[in-house]
Parts: C-alpha cells; structure tokens; sequence
C-alpha cells in the first residue's frame, strides 16, 4: 500500500497542471498557438503535462457575472503555473469598476501573491531594425529586470489629498519590510543563476532611507550567491544606461516604481510589442505567464495577431516554473529559426520577409521544433 502510494506521487509531481486563460480580444486567437506548442511538447518531447482553459476577464464577466470566476480562482490555485492571454476590450468599460476585466487580473495577482514581476527585454538580431535605436545598440539584447510587485509606494500607507497650510496638500508612502526586499533580492538572484551571474540593483540611496535599507538588504543576499557578482546603480543612471548602452545589463532588480518605469522603457528598446513575454512568481516559484501586450481589440478576430510573445510566454513557464530549461530553449530556438526564415507577423513585417497570419506563425513555430 505504502510503495503504491509513493509510486502514485511520484507519477503526480511529475504531471504539470497548466491553468489557460486565453480571456478576451486577441487573448483566445495568440492562446490557441501557444496551445499548440505545449502540445506538440506533450507529444513527441515527453513533457508531461495536462492543460485545463477557464475564463477571466472581460470571458469570465460573461461566463459568470463577474471578471475572476470562483471555479477560474480554484483551478489557479491547485495547479502549477498559469498561462494568460489578455483583458479588456469596449464592450466592457461601462461596467463598474469591481466588474471590469483587469480587476481579473490584479485579483490573480494578489490571490496568488505574485510579488516578483519578470520582464525580459530582448531583441532578436533579426528585428534589431524594428528598435528607434541603432541596430549595433540593441541587436541581441537579452536583458531581465526584475520588479517588485506588491509593496512600496504603491500600496504604502498613509496615503491622501488632505489640507496644509491653507492649501491642497498629497502624499503617498513608499516603504520596505527587510523581508520584502529579502525575496524579491532572492528572486532576481535565483534567476541570474539561470543567466549571466550578473545583477544590478537599482534604487535611490543617495536620497532615500527607503533605499539604503534596500542597497543593505541586497548586499545581505548577495553574500549566499557567491557566484553572482551584484553591482549598485541609482535609478536616473539605470535610466540613462538602458537607452546608451542596455547589452551591459544581465538581470535588474528595482522596486515597484521604479521597475514599472524602467521596464517599459526597456520593453520599448526592442520595439515591438507583440514579441515580449514576461512572469509574475510567487515564493514558491508558481507563476502566472502573459505577454506584455493587452487584447488588442483593434485587431481581435481578424487572425493578424502576433503568437510569439504568448509562445516565449510558455518556454519563461518552462524555464521558471516548471524546471524544464531544455524545453524553454528548445521554443526559443524554434522561434530565432521562424525569424530566419523570413516569416513575420504584420506588426513586425520588413522588406523582404513574408508576412503570415497568426496561426500560420504558430504552425511555423511547431515545425521549427
Ligand atoms: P494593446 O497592447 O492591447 O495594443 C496596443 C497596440 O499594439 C495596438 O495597436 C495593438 O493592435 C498592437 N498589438 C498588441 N499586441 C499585439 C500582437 N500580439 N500582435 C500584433 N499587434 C499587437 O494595448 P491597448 O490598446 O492600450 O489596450 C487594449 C486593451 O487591453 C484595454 O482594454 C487594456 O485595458 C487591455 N490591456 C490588458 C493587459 C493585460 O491583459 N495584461 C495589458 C495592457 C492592456
């Protein structure tokens, strides 16, 4: 009974559950590509794995009155990583605001405490014209900054519009736990340990209390990675490093505000939106896995989509979630083979190459692996 029981687990914690969530706009049409890649894993990579879809969303407001279904919320809970299309569309803004489709995604986000943000800037050298800046600049850029997703100013406390001295008077808090700063510290270093051994923290210490504890705390952490060297930068510099010279970057560690602002703008060095992945973890490395990019509601339904960044999607799940590296680089692999090809989506077509709809990218993508 005992070795049956044994034999029964081991067999189970080598099944990955993969919650799908295509929700709404182009989310179902990029989801449906992505689908296809796992299950080409499934079936001639020995990956195993089962994949179970559930609405949210603008879907999940449809399907059951309201943008993060309870059986959507219990699915994401028991299984071991999330793949998600997008949310949103017109149809929806005149809901109120609890009802809208993003409230489905900030309710994944705190239920399932994700408090480490991960988004990867690169470029294949194929697309290097697609970025405003020079190719030699940019052209294989493969960069990582890591946010911290659920505290700092953003959700600080106190936070007003109140009076002072006769006049309108705001303020917001921006503060850190040691411990906050200690896991997302963790996070970003466990993932250079995947890289380049490299990290750079990003702050404000030379003007805030709330960084010099954060520059202390990351010093701390770096001492059980003695094998990624960490350097320190202030916030304006990173700014200005990323647009002069982003390839000296591995992975980025910053705090909520100054990760949202520096992850757009190197999001916006590779110059097309349609190609970037990115993951949200929680201590225990479950993530949920989305592409940059909303739901595209111009372009829903018209099968122009780009796949790709919903494809890389799956190899950062496969990578970070599920420890399967050889998988994640095998998609990654098969998507620098597309691009060489010549094949390209309508948002990322140049002279020269030949444009394809979405789902004859996602088929490309299957036949490159
Ligand atoms: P968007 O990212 O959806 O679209 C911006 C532009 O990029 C559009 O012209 C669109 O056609 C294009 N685009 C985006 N993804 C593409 C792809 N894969 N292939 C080709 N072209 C692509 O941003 P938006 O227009 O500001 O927002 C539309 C909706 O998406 C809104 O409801 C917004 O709230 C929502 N949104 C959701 C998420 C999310 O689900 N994480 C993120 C951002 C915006």
């Amino acid at each position: 009974m005992l070795i049956k029981d044994i034999s029964f687990n081991k067999v189970k914690n080598m099944t990955h559950n993969i919650a799908i969530l295509p929700g709404d706009g182009i989310g179902p049409e990029i989801i449906a590509e992505a689908v296809k890649v796992i299950e080409f894993l499934r079936q001639h990579a020995g990956f195993d794995a089962t994949m179970t879809t559930a609405p949210v969303g603008g879907a999940g407001y449809d399907a059951a009155g309201k943008p993060l279904p309870d059986d959507t919320l219990s699915l994401v809970k028991a299984c071991d990583a999330i793949l998600l299309g997008a949310v949103g569309g017109p149809q929806y803004e005149a809901l109120p605001r609890e009802m809208r489709p993003e409230r489905g995604l900030l309710g994944l986000r705190s239920e399932l405490a994700l408090f480490s943000n991960l988004r990867p800037a690169i470029l294949y050298p194929q697309l290097a014209d697609a970025s405003s800046l020079k190719p030699e600049i940019v052209a294989g850029l493969d960069i990582m900054i890591v946010r911290e997703l659920t505290g700092g100013i953003y959700f600080g406390q106190p936070r007003e519009i109140t009076e002072k001295d006769g006049e309108r008077y705001a303020y917001n808090t921006a503060g850190y736990k040691e411990s906050e700063i200690e896991r997302i510290g963790r996070s970003a270093f466990d993932i250079a340990m995947k890289r380049d051994k490299r990290v750079c923290s990003v702050d404000k210490a030379n003007v805030l209390e709330v960084s010099e504890l954060w520059r202390e705390v990351m010093e701390n952490v770096a001492k059980d990675y003695p094998e990624v060297e960490l350097s320190h930068m202030y916030v304006d510099n990173a700014a200005m490093q990323l647009v002069k010279w982003p390839k000296q970057f591995d992975v980025m560690v910053t705090s909520n505000l100054f990760g949202d602002v520096l992850s757009d703008c190197a999001a916006m060095l590779t110059g097309s939106i349609g190609m970037l992945p990115s993951a949200s973890l929680d201590a225990n490395g479950k993530g949920m896995y989305e592409p940059i990019h909303g739901s595209a509601p111009d372009i829903a339904g018209m099968g122009v989509a780009n796949p790709l960044a919903t494809i890389l999607s799956v190899a950062m799940m496969l990578r970070y979630s599920l420890n399967e590296e050889a998988l994640a680089q095998r998609i990654e692999a098969a998507v620098g083979k597309v691009l060489d090809q010549g094949l390209r989506t309508a948002d990322i077509m140049s002279d020269g190459c030949t444009e394809v709809n979405t789902m004859a990218m996602g088929d490309a993508v299957v036949a490159a692996l």
